[in-house]
C-alpha cells in the first residue's frame, strides 16, 4: 500500500490550500454572520464558485467525469488531501460544487442514469445550477433495515404514481433544491416472495411535482444544516414519466450501494480535517488561559487529551486513506469492508476529540462562536447517518473468519501437564 500523494495529487492538495487560505477562511466570519445569524445566503458564494471554478478548483470529487464534464478527476486518494483541508469549515465544498448529498447524486447518475437522464440530473449539478437531495429514510420505517422502506412507486401507463413519506432527506429544504433521488417499492406488483433487496427502485422526482410537499425543516440536536437544510416531505399521487427511473426496477439497492460508498469515505475525510482543527483549538485555548496559578496547557490531563487525540487521529485518517486507495484500486466492491471500518471509526474519533475540546474551551466550546458544537453534531450524524454503527458493525463482524482450530486443540493454549 503507498498513500503517498502523486505529483498530480500534490499540486491540486496545495492550490486548495492556497484556495481555502485566500479565499475561503478570511470570508468565514462573514459566513456565519450571514448564514447562520441572519438566516440567509452567503451573498458571496456565486463569486466564490466562479473563482474556484477559474483556477480548476471545481467538482473535484468526483474522479469520474467525462470528457465533456467539468472538473479535475482527481482519484479518490488525491481527492482525500483536498477534502481534508475543506472539512475544517462546515461550507468550504459548496464553494468547490463538492458538497454533500449533491457529490454522491452526481455519483449515483454518472453510473446508472441514461444519456438523456444525465442531461436532465446530471448536467445542471454539474455546473451548480441547482441542488439534490436523496429520499430514502422514512418515519414510519425502521429505515436502517432499508428493505423496510415502504412508499409506494406504481406503474400506471406511461407514469410511475409515488405515495408516501420520507424524512431526514439532507438538501430537501434549501430554496434551490430542485431534484430527489426517491428510493420506494416498485414492487407491490411483483410477488410477495421476491427477495425482499430486489422489490426497491430509484427514481427521480422533480421537487415541483403536483402532489410533492415539503412539509418542514427538520433540524439535527437543535441545529440547522446550513449548507444542505433536511427537509421531511409528502408525496401524495405524484405521477413521474417512466424515463426518471435509473437503471430496471429492482434495481434499487444496487444503486443505493454505488452512491453509499463514496457518500461514506467522503464525510470521513472532511471530520479528518475537522478533527485536526478541534486540536488546534484545543492547543490554542489552553496556551492563552490561566487557571490555580498554571496556564491550561501546563495540566498534564490537557496535554495527554491533545495526544490521544493525535493518536486517535492519525489512526483514523491512515483507515481514511487505505480506504481511498482501495477505491481507487477496486471499485466499492473491493473497498467494502474498509468503508464500514472506516464509517465506525472516524465519526467515533472525532466525537471524543470534539468532547474534549469542548471541555478544553470551558463554557464557550459549546456556544455557536465556536465551531466544537458542529463538529460534535456532525460526530453524532455520523453515528447514526448512511447507517447506523450497529448495523456496519455487524456487517464488520460477519466478514470476520473464525480460525480453524477449536480452544482446546490449539498449540496457542498450553495446560499444564496435570490439568
Ligand atoms: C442529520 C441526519 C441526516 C440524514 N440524511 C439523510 C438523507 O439525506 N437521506 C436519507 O434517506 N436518510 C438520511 N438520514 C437518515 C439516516 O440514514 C437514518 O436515520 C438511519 O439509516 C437510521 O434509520 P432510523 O432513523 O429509521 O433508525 P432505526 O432503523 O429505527 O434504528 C434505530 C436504532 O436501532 C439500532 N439498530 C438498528 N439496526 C441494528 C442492528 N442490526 N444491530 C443492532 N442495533 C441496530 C441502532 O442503534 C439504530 O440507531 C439522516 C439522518 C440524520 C440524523
Amino acid at each position: 500500500m503507498d498513500f503517498e500523494l502523486s505529483a498530480n495529487g500534490r499540486a491540486w492538495r496545495d492550490r486548495t490550500q492556497a484556495f481555502f487560505d485566500a479565499h475561503l477562511l478570511p470570508r468565514n466570519r462573514e459566513w456565519i454572520e450571514h448564514v447562520v445569524r441572519r438566516g440567509e445566503p452567503a451573498p458571496f458564494m456565486p463569486e466564490l464558485q466562479a473563482k474556484a471554478r477559474a483556477q480548476g478548483l471545481w467538482n473535484i470529487g468526483l474522479p469520474e467525469l467525462a470528457a465533456d464534464e467539468p472538473g479535475t478527476r482527481l482519484s479518490n486518494l488525491e481527492y482525500a488531501g483536498c477534502c481534508e483541508i475543506l472539512g475544517r469549515l462546515a461550507w468550504a465544498p459548496e464553494a468547490l460544487n463538492c458538497q454533500a448529498p449533491d457529490v454522491p447524486n452526481m455519483i449515483t447518475l454518472q453510473n446508472c442514469a441514461n444519456p438523456e437522464q444525465k442531461r436532465q440530473w446530471l448536467a445542471p449539478l454539474l455546473e451548480a445550477r441547482t441542488r439534490s437531495c436523496f429520499a430514502m429514510t422514512e418515519p414510519d420505517v425502521a429505515s436502517s433495515d432499508a428493505t423496510n422502506i415502504a412508499t409506494a412507486i406504481e406503474r400506471q401507463g406511461g407514469d410511475y404514481v409515488i405515495n408516501g413519506r420520507k424524512w431526514f432527506s439532507t438538501g430537501a429544504a434549501h430554496p434551490r433544491c430542485t431534484q430527489i433521488m426517491l428510493m420506494g417499492v416498485t414492487g407491490k406488483a411483483l410477488d410477495k416472495s421476491t427477495d425482499r433487496t430486489r422489490r426497491h427502485s430509484i427514481v427521480m422526482v422533480p421537487m415541483d411535482a403536483p402532489g410533492v410537499r415539503l412539509v418542514r425543516e427538520i433540524r439535527w440536536m437543535g441545529n440547522r444544516d446550513h449548507v444542505a437544510p433536511i427537509g421531511e416531505i409528502e408525496f401524495k399521487d405524484v405521477r413521474v414519466p417512466v424515463g426518471n427511473l435509473l437503471g430496471k426496477e429492482g434495481d434499487g439497492f444496487k444503486i443505493a450501494q454505488i452512491r453509499l460508498g463514496p457518500a461514506r469515505v467522503h464525510h470521513c475525510m472532511r471530520q479528518i480535517g475537522l478533527a485536526g482543527l478541534m486540536i488546534e483549538l484545543m492547543l490554542a485555548r489552553a496556551a492563552e488561559r490561566k487557571a490555580f496559578g498554571r496556564m491550561v496547557i501546563e495540566y498534564d490531563t490537557v496535554q495527554r487529551w491533545v495526544a490521544e487525540s493525535r493518536v486517535e487521529l492519525e489512526q483514523a485518517k491512515l483507515l481514511t486513506l487505505k480506504c481511498a486507495w482501495l477505491l481507487d484500486r477496486q471499485g466499492h466492491h473491493g473497498a467494502w469492508r474498509e468503508v464500514s471500518l472506516v464509517k465506525v471509526a472516524v465519526p467515533n474519533m472525532l466525537q471524543r476529540v470534539a468532547d474534549r475540546a469542548i471541555q478544553v474551551f470551558g463554557a464557550m466550546g459549546g456556544t455557536d462562536d465556536a465551531p466544537i458544537h458542529y463538529a460534535l453534531s456532525y460526530a453524532r450524524l455520523m453515528r447514526i447517518g448512511d447507517g447506523p454503527d450497529e448495523v456496519h458493525l455487524r456487517q464488520i463482524f460477519k466478514m470476520e473468519t473464525p480460525p480453524a482450530w477449536t480452544i482446546d486443540g490449539s498449540p496457542y493454549i498450553a495446560y499444564p501437564a496435570d490439568g
